[in-house]
C-alpha cells in the first residue's frame, strides 16, 4: 500500500499548485488523477485574471481574488523557474464595453461598485478606448479601463505546474481513479482506487466539478458542473491586444492574432459537447466587442466543467475528519484563485495554521449536525 505525507486527488491547476508548493518544501506528495492532468476544467479556462466582481454574488470572492491577484507574478515566476516552461502571462489591462438601454449610468455603477472594492477602474470616453485599443467597437456607447488586470494561457499554465511539481519531487499518476476516501473514525487515512490504496497522513480532495462524486465526499463537498463553451479565432486584421468584455462575453488575446473568446453557462450535467446556440452566441458578443472578427478563422470550439458549489464561493479548508481537506468549487475563478488556495493549504498543512481570513470559504459552511451525523 503506497504511503505519502500527502495524497492530492485531482490533477488540475488547484492540485497541481498545491502539489508544486508542498514538494518544493520537500514533502513527499502523490498526485492522482483518473485521466493525464491537467485536461479539464483548467484546459478549457479563458485565464482571465480579474479580481473585479462579475454580479453582487461575487462580492464575497472579492478579497481571496485580491489577494491571489496580488500573488500572481510571484507565483508565475516560480512556476516557470521550477518547470522551464512559459505561461503567456500577460499584464495588458482589460476594457470592458457598455451597449445595453443606459449605458452610462450602468458604466458608472460598476465604477462605483469596484472602486469600494479598492479595485483601480476608471470610466473612459469611447474614443479613449478606441484609442487604448483600437480593434475595439466604435459603436459602444460607454467604456470601462481596468488598467491593472492581467491574463495566462491556462493550458500552458496546467502543463507548466504539472511539470514544476514534478521536478520539484511530486510523484504525479495519471489514470489512477479516486473511487473512495478511507475513513477511520473520526480521521481521514487514504484513498481506495478499483486496485489500489493509498495512504497518506494529509489528503487533498481536488477534483473540481467531480469532487461530489467520490464516495465519502458528497456531503462534504457539494460541487457541481457548470458548462462553459469556448471558441478560439486567428485574425490577420487588427487582433485586440487587452482583454476586452460586455455583459455577453469577451475576448482574451494570446499574441500573435490568435484570441479565444467566451463563454456560456450551462447547467447540463457532465455532458461535455459544444452547441451551435452556445458557439453562435459567443461570436455574436464577440464580433460586437471587435467588429473585425467578422472575418476571423475559427481555429478551435471546446467546453469544459466549471466546478461549483451552492453558494458559488469555492472551498477552502479542513473538513470534519482529520487529515481530510478540500480545495475545490472554485467555480469561474479556478486559474486566478490557484496561488492563494495553494499558500492557504500550504501553509495550513506545511505549519498547521494559516494567516488568511478563510471562513467564508470554509468547508465546513454546508455541514450541518443532520448531515455530520450521516457522514
Ligand atoms: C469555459 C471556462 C472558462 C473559464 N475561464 C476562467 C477564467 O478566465 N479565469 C479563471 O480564473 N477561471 C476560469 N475558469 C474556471 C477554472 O477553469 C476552474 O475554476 C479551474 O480550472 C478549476 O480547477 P481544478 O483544478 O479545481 O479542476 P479541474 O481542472 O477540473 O481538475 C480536476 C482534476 O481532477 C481529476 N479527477 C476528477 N475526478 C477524479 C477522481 N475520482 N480521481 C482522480 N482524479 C479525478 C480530473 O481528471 C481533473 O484533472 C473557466 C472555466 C471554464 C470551463
Amino acid at each position: 500500500m503506497p504511503s505519502s505525507d500527502v495524497i492530492i486527488i485531482g490533477g488540475g491547476i488547484i492540485g497541481l499548485s498545491l502539489a508544486h508548493r508542498l514538494a518544493s518544501e520537500r514533502l513527499r506528495v502523490v498526485v492522482l488523477d483518473r485521466r493525464e492532468p491537467g485536461l479539464e476544467a483548467s484546459w478549457a479556462a479563458a485565464g482571465m485574471l480579474s479580481a473585479a466582481p462579475e454580479s453582487p454574488d461575487d462580492i464575497a470572492l472579492v478579497p481571496l481574488a485580491k489577494r491571489s491577484f496580488a500573488l500572481y507574478p510571484d507565483y508565475i515566476r516560480a512556476i516557470e523557474e521550477s518547470s522551464s516552461k512559459v505561461t503567456n502571462f500577460r499584464r495588458d489591462g482589460a476594457l470592458e464595453l457598455f451597449f445595453g438601454s443606459s449605458p452610462e449610468a450602468e458604466r458608472d455603477r460598476t465604477v462605483a461598485s469596484h472602486r469600494e472594492l479598492g479595485l483601480t477602474t476608471q470610466a473612459v470616453s469611447t474614443a479613449d478606448a478606441h484609442s487604448i485599443d483600437p480593434s475595439v467597437s466604435k459603436s459602444a456607447f460607454a467604456a470601462a479601463w481596468l488598467p491593472d488586470e492581467c491574463s495566462v494561457e491556462p493550458r500552458a499554465l496546467t502543463s507548466a505546474a504539472l511539470q514544476a511539481a514534478k521536478n520539484r519531487g511530486a510523484d504525479v499518476r495519471a489514470n489512477v481513479e479516486v473511487r473512495k476516501l478511507l475513513i477511520e473514525g473520526s480521521r481521514c487515512v487514504g484513498i481506495e482506487s478499483p486496485s489500489e490504496k493509498f495512504t497518506a497522513r494529509q489528503i487533498v480532495l481536488a477534483a473540481g466539478c467531480f469532487s461530489s462524486g467520490i464516495e465519502g465526499a458528497a456531503r462534504l463537498a457539494p460541487t457541481q458542473p457548470v458548462r462553459g463553451q469556448m471558441v478560439s479565432l486567428r485574425t490577420a486584421r487588427d487582433a485586440p491586444n487587452h482583454v476586452v468584455r460586455s455583459h455577453k462575453g469577451y475576448v482574451v488575446p494570446r499574441g500573435n492574432g490568435r484570441l479565444v473568446a467566451g463563454s456560456t453557462i450551462e447547467h447540463v450535467g457532465f455532458a461535455k459537447n459544444v452547441t451551435a446556440a452556445g458557439i453562435s452566441g459567443i461570436l455574436a458578443a464577440a464580433i460586437e466587442l471587435i467588429p473585425d472578427l467578422g472575418g476571423a478563422a475559427i481555429e478551435e470550439t471546446w467546453c469544459g466543467l466549471r466546478p461549483d458549489t451552492p453558494d458559488h464561493l469555492p472551498l477552502i479548508g479542513p473538513t470534519e475528519f482529520e487529515g481530510l481537506w478540500l480545495a475545490t468549487g472554485h467555480y469561474r475563478n479556478g486559474i486566478l484563485l490557484a496561488p492563494v488556495t495553494a499558500e492557504i493549504l500550504g501553509d495550513w498543512i506545511l505549519r498547521g495554521k494559516t494567516e488568511s481570513d478563510v471562513e467564508a470559504y470554509s468547508p465546513q459552511r454546508f455541514t450541518t449536525e443532520k448531515t455530520r451525523a450521516a457522514l
